[in-house]
């Protein structure tokens, strides 16, 4: 039964690419970053409710929406208009299915359209985003409740950037934790020119931290395996608390072999699609801990099935978290809502569209962060920002 006004009304999608201050980049295998970009999604009711969702064209932080903006106004949006916003699953359904959407509700399994991995799902988890946030909204409760409510009181929040050379990384990591951080993620990898070079900043990371704080270290997949498997055996006494994407996601069965022979836990999924892929990736024990990112995977309705699979194959879930505060909430609400998680990414890049895109501000507290508390996802936007930098 259609709730009257809960159909949609409108959906669209901005490319906002908010420029980043020379000094202010950073420099990493990705090269140096100068802008932060996402699709914002905007559904808009027939009673007038707004909700919003973000796509992420690239997994770091640079990269052009053109294709996810023309992905959802030109396919999605004529298939969305009229239909009722409260039946998130189904919709989800309809834009991987397609025309053969019938046959996936009456047979309950999938018969998706070409797109079933890459942008068409990133495009789809921005428009499952906004039909949360409307859910929340609509029922005056943050999409959290929704969920089941918080599994935890705190979320502790690692740090993530260390991207500093090996005379500065110390004192880069220190002015993490100067402000409350436990743990902390530095990038490592081709970037370094070497696996010895890699492991000497971490080992300055170390030195720097001493032994009570968490260090995470990520290669981006830039290793090959025998570099990785090089790395691992020569940070061994540096007590790791997860090595992410020593190789190429697409390298199933090296990061499997990497991961038997590493004495710390291995990470990834930040560039995945759908339950499926990490259905994949459990079963080839390719990894321990599960990193969806909310704007890429499908959205938090694909986030669900994902902390589902981390459950109940006692996997840990991290969600990825770099991109605007949007997707961050998102991964922040999934963290909270699976009993798989107990530490969330927070950027430590300058990013703008994580503090300066909505009006709340978002920062971790003594390290951690409470449960989100606001209608939906609790974001109120900054239309002025949207202005100044939609492309
Ligand atoms: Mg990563």
């Amino acid at each position: 039964m259609t709730i009257y006004g809960s159909n949609i009304a409108d959906v669209t999608a901005t490319w906002i690419s908010c420029p980043i201050p020379y000094e202010k980049q950073h420099v990493s295998d990705f090269g140096r970053i100068s802008s932060f970009d996402m699709a914002l999604v905007t559904i808009t009711l027939e009673n007038g409710m707004v909700g919003y969702g973000e796509a992420k064209a690239a997994v770091g932080s640079q990269g052009s929406c053109e294709a996810l903006v023309a992905i959802i106004e030109k396919e999605f949006k004529p298939q969305l208009i009229g239909k009722n916003s409260r039946q998130i699953s189904r919709l989800w359904s309809l834009l991987y299915n397609g025309t053969r959407s019938g046959y996936g509700e009456t047979e309950g399994r999938s018969f998706h359209v070409l797109g079933r991995r890459g942008i068409w799902i990133s495009a789809m988890s921005g428009i499952d985003l906004a039909l949360w946030d409307l859910a929340g909204k609509r029922m005056g409760t943050p999409v959290l409740d929704l969920m089941g409510g918080a599994a935890r009181e705190k979320m502790d929040a690692y740090a993530s950037g260390g991207w500093a050379d090996v005379n500065t990384i110390g004192e880069q990591l220190r002015s993490y934790v100067e402000h409350g951080f436990k743990s902390v993620k530095m990038r490592v990898g081709v970037m370094d020119g070497s696996v010895s070079a890699s492991v000497a900043r971490v080992k300055a990371a170390r030195e720097a931290l001493g032994p009570d704080y968490g260090i995470m270290v990520d290669a981006h997949g830039t290793f090959n395996p025998s570099e990785a498997q090089e790395f691992c055996r020569r940070t061994v006494d540096l007590n790791l608390r997860w090595f992410e994407e020593p190789v190429s996601a697409d390298a199933r069965k090296a990061m499997t072999s990497v991961r038997r022979d590493a004495k710390m836990p291995i990470s990834m999924g930040e560039s995945e699609f759908t339950c499926f892929d990490f259905q994949d990736l459990i079963d080839r024990e390719a990894a321990d801990i599960l990193q969806p990112d909310m704007a890429i995977c499908g959205g938090l309705t694909e986030g669900i099935k994902i902390s589902a699979l981390a459950v109940a194959n006692q996997l840990e879930l991290a969600p990825h978290c770099w991109g605007s505060a949007f997707s961050f909430v998102a991964g922040l609400t999934l963290a909270f809502a699976s009993p798989a998680s107990r530490i969330i990414e927070f950027s430590l890049g300058a990013n703008p569209l994580l503090k300066d895109l909505v009006v709340e501000d978002i920062d971790a507290v003594d390290g951690s962060f409470s449960p989100p508390t606001g209608e939906g996802w609790g974001l109120t936007l900054n239309p002025d920002f949207v202005t100044e930098y939609a492309k």
